[in-house]
């Protein structure tokens, strides 16, 4: 079954690597993702998310354009096994071709410094899906976990008060005209909702679960389930055991296709089948993991199907239901 990831965070560890002297490729590596992991895993598509960490002092444009920097080095040092896309037409060449595909995407849409022109830059360097949001208010809007920097945070506490502010609205409706995917992981309770106001296009959670199941403010209401699959969007299921299920002690916790499967059934219970989607959350996630690499991924088709679902909806789960959102979106 072919495999299409909505997240994965395997550029900041080839970069984090390359900062401590180590010489970490795509081709093999120790990670959770590589070549040779996705071509045994069956993968189709891989999104890779240029990721900024607003707390961590760097400058946020500056890290944005390092890690597309190395998608752009280590996609053409392996053009004969995978391909950066930029179109719907771009996936259906490299699937033809037999190649990966390779979507570029944002996590943090604080990278584009509040300012248009950048963001319109990022689309023309390929970059086509952004975050508004990750866990820090930005000159956009406010994410969803407003406990982030506490130690006493177990689940996060949602914030439900602060809704966009005025250059996120403005963001949005530039991101639709542009072609770029509108992504809500990340993004607090009220910035949710404001969003689905300003917004017509489908959008997505690129790696998020259900908070009815798992109480972490990084997972979605059923209401906010319910609007993104009423707009046609898709939500990929993160592999990250904290978001999986209740757990005291992360460390401990153990990531498995079971809970997995749970948050699907849940999510096609409230969206219907044609939400859910694959959001590994590799390379950004802690290492205990019942399908511990890219490599695993056909033991999760497996597992859906005994899980209850058809074969024909596992393979809307698995890639289906994302490429029909990059044929509406990605022109
Ligand atoms: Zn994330």
């Amino acid at each position: 079954m072919n495999i299409i990831d909505l997240h994965c965070d395997t550029l900041s560890e080839i970069l984090y690597g390359y900062e401590r002297g180590e010489d970490i490729r795509l081709a093999s590596n120790d990670l959770h993702i590589s070549l040779d992991k996705m071509e045994k895993g069956g993968y189709a598509l891989q999104t890779f998310a240029s990721f900024v960490d607003l707390g961590s002092g760097v400058d946020p444009l500056v890290h944005c354009l390092k890690l597309i920097d190395i998608f752009n080095r280590e996609t053409a040092a392996n053009s004969d096994r995978i391909t950066p896309v930029r179109s719907y037409a771009d996936i259906e060449a490299a699937m033809a071709q037999g190649k990966i595909a390779a979507l570029l995407s944002i996590e943090e849409g604080g990278a584009c410094r509040g300012e248009l022109s950048v963001l319109r830059h990022m689309y023309t360097l390929g970059v086509r899906m952004m975050t508004l949001t990750w866990n820090y208010e930005n000159e956009l809007a406010y994410p969803n976990d407003t406990s982030y920097h506490e130690e006493s945070r177990h689940l996060g506490i949602p914030d439900k008060e602060r809704g966009l502010k005025d250059r996120g609205i403005e963001f949005l409706c530039e991101m639709e005209r542009l072609g770029i995917i509108v992504d809500v992981s990340h993004l607090g309770d009220a910035c949710f909702f404001d969003l689905v106001k300003h917004t017509t296009k489908p959008f997505i959670a690129s790696h998020s679960n259900c908070r009815s199941l798992v109480g972490h403010c990084r997972n979605l209401t059923d209401d906010m389930i319910r609007a993104i699959a009423e707009r046609g969007g898709i939500i990929g299921v993160n592999y990250w055991a904290s978001v999986l299920e209740e757990v005291q002690n992360e460390p401990e916790a153990r990531s498995r296709i079971e809970f997995m499967v749970a948050h699907m059934k849940h999510m096609k219970k409230i969206g219907g089948i044609d939400c859910i989607a694959l959001g590994s959350d590799f390379d950004g996630i802690t290492r205990n993991l019942e399908m511990y690499d890219a490599s695993c991924l056909q033991n999760l088709c497996e597992g859906i199907v005994k899980g209850g679902f058809t074969e024909d909806e596992a393979e809307k789960i698995c890639s289906g239901n994302a490429l029909r959102l990059f044929k509406e979106i990605l022109k």
